[in-house]
């Protein structure tokens, strides 16, 4: 079972990559299951749009 720091990881990568699909499944296991992932997904979603309106991301 992946636990909340890879699906925050798998989240954020998703947002910059296709994900295979065993990761999005095994992403969409969790999400099912944890509230605190899934919140963190739908703010990337929109954190994602913010940015790409704003055409300028910030680097790790
Ligand atoms: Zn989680």
């Amino acid at each position: 079972m992946m636990n909340c720091k890879e699906a925050t990881r798998m989240v954020s990568e998703g947002l910059d990559r296709d994900l295979a699909l065993g990761e999005k499944l095994r992403l969409q296991l969790h999400l099912f299951i944890c509230d605190y992932c899934r919140n963190f997904s739908k703010q990337g979603n929109f954190l994602r749009r913010a940015a790409q309106s704003a055409n300028k991301r910030k680097s790790d």
